[in-house]
């Protein structure tokens, strides 16, 4: 991983394990067209501390909707490889609490608030509890997956199988 970046959990793996919880047109409705996820969904119970991907600023602190309660990380970011720094919004969604207020400045690994259940996470059984994440290029992005991209582009892996992160071995 690029050392400016580092991951929102101590530990850090796909919910389930499933592609059906990363980014893109990976959900399917009743009747088997496909509908998107916006982001990834990491496995966390609820009260876990989420960290600051990158050194940034504090964009947005919202509660409210299918989110709930939200942080917005506005941090810059070479994504595309160009050689210019490029303006990102990392998306906190469903927490229980937020530790930091709009306009704050964070560096990397830095504390800024816990998972939870919250807006449309609510009652999720243990084993569905997550961290709904995002990165975006607009800190409100909008529907679909409008002004959203893969997380993928920024943590340059996909824990799908095998937990990462900074967990004891
Ligand atoms: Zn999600």
């Amino acid at each position: 991983m690029n050392e400016a970046i580092t991951w929102p959990l101590v530990r850090n793996r796909i919910r389930r394990g499933m592609n059906n919880h990363t980014f893109g047109m990976v959900r399917r409705n009743a009747d088997g067209s496909r509908r998107p996820h916006q982001g990834w969904d990491f496995e966390a119970d609820i009260g876990e501390t989420c960290f600051a991907i990158a050194d940034g600023t504090i964009e947005l602190v919202r509660n409210g909707g299918a989110y709930g309660r939200q942080i917005i990380l506005r941090f810059a970011f070479d994504f595309d490889g160009d050689g210019d720094a490029d303006t990102l919004f990392a998306a906190y969604c469903h927490l229980s609490r937020v530790d930091v207020a709009q306009g704050q400045k964070v560096r990397k690994g830095q504390p800024i608030g816990l998972t939870g259940d919250s807006g449309n996470a609510r009652g999720m059984a243990p084993a569905d509890r997550h961290l709904h994440f995002e990165i975006r290029t607009k800190a409100i992005a909008g529907r679909g997956l409008a002004n959203r991209f893969s997380p993928l582009a920024v943590f340059g892996e996909c824990p799908l199988a095998r937990p990462v992160g900074r967990m004891a071995a």
